[in-house]
């Protein structure tokens, strides 16, 4: 029996007339974690109803076909090339290729300085050995601030620690076009992060539990992952939730246009950003503990600027970067000609820097973008077509991804992922093992939401002993091909 839509309705007489035992979740939001989360509880029959705002599925992965050739404005790296990444099975299984940028422990994290060029300002490009030299500087200063930490019970940011270890080693200080280098590592950092290194927590910044296998580009996108895992699934575009009620064992939910959606349980994946602007309406409220938790959590922000050539006029290197006095001022493209074949450079702009590009109009950030890129080549020509993300304001988004801020709550991702009676929280925020902020993060997420509502429910109705479950379409899991890496 499919979930009861209906007008102005009160959740008891629902409850009267729902007598089916085939048991229902509503998932709200089509991002990777709400689509593995619908698709789990699908493939263990369950009558699952995904309610997305947008026009589109996939949330914050985002591959773009205007160019021709599939382009990322979301999530575009698979962050631990090995088959212990959750996401692995599915990739290997749709036969994705993966561009590998960086190997383990890289200082530029999803890069390294195998393939990279630096130029300054006026356009004179870094000697590489210098650059180098650079990076072992800071990597020196980052392992410094563990020291810090360990002198500071409290919480500081990252910008402060840096500033205490540059005071008690004056030698790791640069001066002129070395300093300059050295703010890039810094933006470089900031970018990860999404967040300027003010805003970052010195007690977990580092802790992360990383996948091995190094970062790599998703070649073709990462729209067939989701296209694969939404397959077959009933999701409701256009449909913008404003209001969840849930208790007496059933939950009611209201989108924008005042239709309700009734099933046993909810499971809520939208954006820690749209919870904190607090544009879904909590009937009965969510505890002060839970409000607390998503308050406390840091949002970031990363904005790309894709810009496509008629040729390609720059060097056959992986990314290219501009220093710059301050770590604001800094930037990079990453050249997507040396991945996938295409003219493509895309500008990433990150934390603060990234929230003012979002107040200019695309041409002018196209413009803005095209004057840095005019430093380094003088000759360029301008761009046949351009794509401008603006994460930040994006009311479906409000934000990259999170990170923890200074002072952050030793239990706050409990708090943030515990379940309010039928009430189920998955997206990227809530991940076990440190994995916020990721496409495989966001993935287990949904998983494990799933699984807790399947058990809850399962509990409920009177089974003590919960079917098998399978993560994604058994198809795409019975194939065994490796991972496809390449380096050009
Ligand atoms: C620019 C950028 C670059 C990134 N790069 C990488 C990368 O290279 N590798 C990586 O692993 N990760 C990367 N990430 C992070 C990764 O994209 C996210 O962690 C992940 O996609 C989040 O998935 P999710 O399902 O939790 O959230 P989302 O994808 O945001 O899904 C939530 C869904 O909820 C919908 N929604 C919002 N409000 C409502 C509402 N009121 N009613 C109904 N639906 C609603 C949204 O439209 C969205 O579809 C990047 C993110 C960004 C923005």
């Amino acid at each position: 029996m499919p979930i009861d839509i209906v007008q102005q309705d009160t959740i008891a007489s629902h409850i009267k007339r729902q007598c089916s035992p085939q048991p229902s979740v509503i998932v709200i939001g089509a991002g990777i974690s709400g689509i593995a989360a619908a698709r789990r509880l699908y493939d263990a029959s369950f009558k699952v109803t995904v309610l997305e705002s947008r026009d589109r599925v996939g949330g914050r992965i985002h591959t773009d076909y205007s160019f021709d050739c599939p382009v990322d404005m979301g999530a575009s790296w698979l962050h631990g090339v090995c088959n212990e990444n959750p996401m692995a099975p599915l990739i290997r299984g749709l036969g994705l290729k993966l561009y590998r940028t960086s190997g383990d422990d890289s200082i530029l994290y999803d890069h390294d300085l195998e393939s990279y060029m630096l130029f300054n300002m006026d356009g004179h490009q870094v000697p590489p050995q210098m650059v180098t030299e650079v990076g072992d500087t800071f990597k020196r200063i980052m392992e410094e601030t563990e020291k810090v930490r360990d002198d500071h019970p409290d919480d500081m940011s990252v910008h402060q620690a840096i500033s205490i270890v540059l005071n008690r080693h004056s030698e790791l200080r640069k001066q002129g076009l070395a300093h300059e280098v050295l703010q890039w590592y810094i933006c470089r950092m900031e970018a990860w992060f999404a967040a300027d290194a003010d805003m970052l927590s010195l007690k977990t910044w580092d802790q992360a539990n990383v996948l091995s296998g190094g970062h790599g580009l998703m070649v073709q996108g990462y729209d067939p992952v989701i296209k694969a895992l939404a397959k077959d699934l009933d999701i409701r575009l256009n449909h913008r939730v404003i209001k969840i009620s849930n208790g007496c064992n059933k939950a009611m939910v209201t989108v924008e246009d005042g239709r309700n959606f009734v099933a046993d349980a909810v499971l809520v994946t939208v954006p820690v950003g749209v919870l904190q602007a607090n544009l879904i309406e909590f009937i009965p409220k969510l505890p002060d503990w839970k409000v607390a938790a998503i308050k406390d959590l840091g949002v970031g922000n990363e904005n790309k600027i894709a810009l496509r050539f008629d040729k390609v006029f720059w060097p056959n290197v992986e990314f290219l970067g501009i220093v710059a006095p301050t770590s604001y001022a800094c930037g990079y493209f990453l050249n997507l000609h040396k991945a996938t074949g295409h003219p493509i450079l895309v500008y990433m702009a990150a934390g603060r820097f990234a929230c003012d590009l979002e107040k200019l109009s695309n041409e002018s950030t196209v413009n803005f973008v095209m004057l840095q890129l005019k430093k380094m080549f003088p000759g360029a020509s301008n761009p046949i077509q351009y794509l401008v993300s603006r994460w930040g304001s994006d009311p479906n988004s409000f934000g990259c991804y999170t990170y923890d801020l200074v002072g952050k709550p030793d239990d706050l991702y409990d708090r943030l992922r515990a379940p309010l009676g039928n009430l189920f929280f998955g997206g990227e925020a809530v991940c076990m093992d440190d994995h916020q902020g990721s496409v495989h993060g966001a993935y287990s997420a949904g998983i494990m939401a799933a699984d807790n509502c399947h058990k809850y429910i399962l509990e409920k109705q009177g089974h003590m002993e919960n079917p098998p479950l399978v993560s994604v379409r058994h198809e795409i899991l019975e194939t065994t091909i490796p991972l496809q890496i390449s380096r050009m």
